[in-house]
């Protein structure tokens, strides 16, 4: 098989890699650049001959999660080159679009894991994974007897760490392991694990009455987190209208106001200018557990940058009297000015602000022991800013620019 990163050995995000066999070529993941220092995020057409311009010369695209970074752009992708997505996935995807984008339409294949798609000589297989997205996967692409591990976003420290140790010891051995590298040159310290996330947040949650949660909606273990956190402190939890519509169409063991009944939802004031086909669809089924003003004195309720004006309402309504805003997510994103403009305007209205957040990537430890246990015979790093300290960090690395091709 040959393999080419068409882009991605020097970026965090945007990562497209090319692998072919003798008779199959395929692409995993087609995401946006996310926006950094040196460039705007990227959503235009990346222009990609076979791909997305000109006639098809490739066979199919797949896709290991719903972040934008890796599945962002996949409207683009000529009409006959099957889309596989897992389905779940799918679905946030779908959701995300309707609530953020302009209602982009994309057809695309259900992918499953652990059941094999067969793409000519090539097999393909995707399994579960732990990241900061629901339902991540790697995939395994297999032809003539060698093997190509593709490992996506990952991590163990979050909900499904155990499962993803299991699954990769299931796998075995491959001949090139391809692995995102997102914390290369970060601080090489163990990461905290949700659960710890959970201890701090309850004693967090019992100094304050009301605590208020910048986290995204997409990251399911910090939702469970949360809430498992406003349980053992009395306290609901209020979701916001796009978090609420998300943890309902994915299974009911995630905390929904439809099957929780310490769940309700609040629908931020800036929808009620939406459309009525959007408020039908996506805001009138979660009437009855809809909250509007001051009902419970002890909440925690997951908010957007969007939802300053949503806050200062319940000041007005004085329904904040103790109150914290607990910010959870990557810290980067504080340097924006979008966010330095809600996180200051929450912090005006005498409410406190703490961080509790784990990151959704491997640790050092943790990409140590993807590479134990899949002792490969070539590492590729991918997905990092920092790809010459993959030969400090690997026994086999090898340092690719993008669009260099290599035959194993
Ligand atoms: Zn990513
Ligand atoms: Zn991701």
């Amino acid at each position: 098989m040959k393999v080419k990163i068409i882009k991605g050995t020097n970026q965090i995000g945007g990562c497209i890699t090319e692998i072919s066999s003798d008779k199959a070529r395929i692409i995993i993941d087609f995401g946006e650049d996310l926006p950094d220092d040196e460039k705007e995020e990227q959503m235009e057409n990346p222009m990609i001959d076979g791909l997305t311009t000109g006639t098809k010369k490739y066979d199919a695209v797949f896709i290991t999660h719903s972040h934008g970074d890796h599945i962002g752009l996949i409207h683009y992708i000529l009409n006959d080159i099957p889309v596989y997505v897992e389905k779940e996935s799918k679905k946030i995807y779908e959701l995300l679009n309707k609530f953020t984008y302009q209602d982009i339409r994309c057809e695309t294949k259900d992918m499953e894991f652990n059941q094999p798609i067969i793409i000519k000589d090539m097999k393909i297989t995707l399994f579960i994974i732990d990241h900061s997205s629901y339902n991540s996967g790697m995939l395994l692409v297999e032809s003539k007897k060698k093997k190509i591990l593709h490992t996506g976003d990952y991590r163990k420290h979050g909900r499904k760490g155990k499962i993803f140790e299991k699954t990769l010891k299931k796998i075995g051995k491959v001949d090139l392991l391809i692995t995102e590298g997102t914390t290369f040159g970060r601080e090489n310290i163990k990461y905290k694990t949700e659960e710890e996330l959970e201890r701090i947040s309850i004693e967090l949650f019992k100094k304050y009455k009301q605590i208020f949660i910048l986290q995204a909606s997409t990251n399911i273990d910090r939702i469970v987190t949360f809430y498992k956190a406003c349980k053992q402190t009395d306290k609901v939890l209020i979701e916001d209208i796009f978090t609420a519509n998300i943890t309902k169409i994915l299974n009911h063991t995630i905390p929904t106001p439809e099957k929780f009944d310490d769940v309700y939802v609040w629908t931020a004031l800036r929808y009620m200018k939406k459309n009525k086909e959007f408020k039908k669809e996506f805001i009138d089924s979660f009437k009855q557990y809809n909250i509007s003003s001051v009902v419970f004195q002890n909440f925690a309720m997951l908010v957007k940058i969007s939802m300053l004006e949503d806050i200062k309402m319940l000041k007005e309504k004085g329904a904040i009297t103790n109150a914290c805003l607990v910010y959870s997510m990557w810290e980067g994103y504080l340097e924006k000015e979008n966010f330095q403009k809600f996180v200051n305007g929450v912090k005006e209205l005498g409410i406190d602000f703490e961080i509790i957040h784990t990151s959704g990537h491997a640790d050092r430890e943790t990409i140590k022991l993807v590479e134990s246990i899949t002792n490969p015979k070539i590492v590729i790093p991918i997905h990092t800013k920092n790809k010459k300290l993959a030969k400090e960090i690997f026994k086999n690395a090898l340092i690719l620019d993008d669009g260099e091709e290599i035959e194993i």
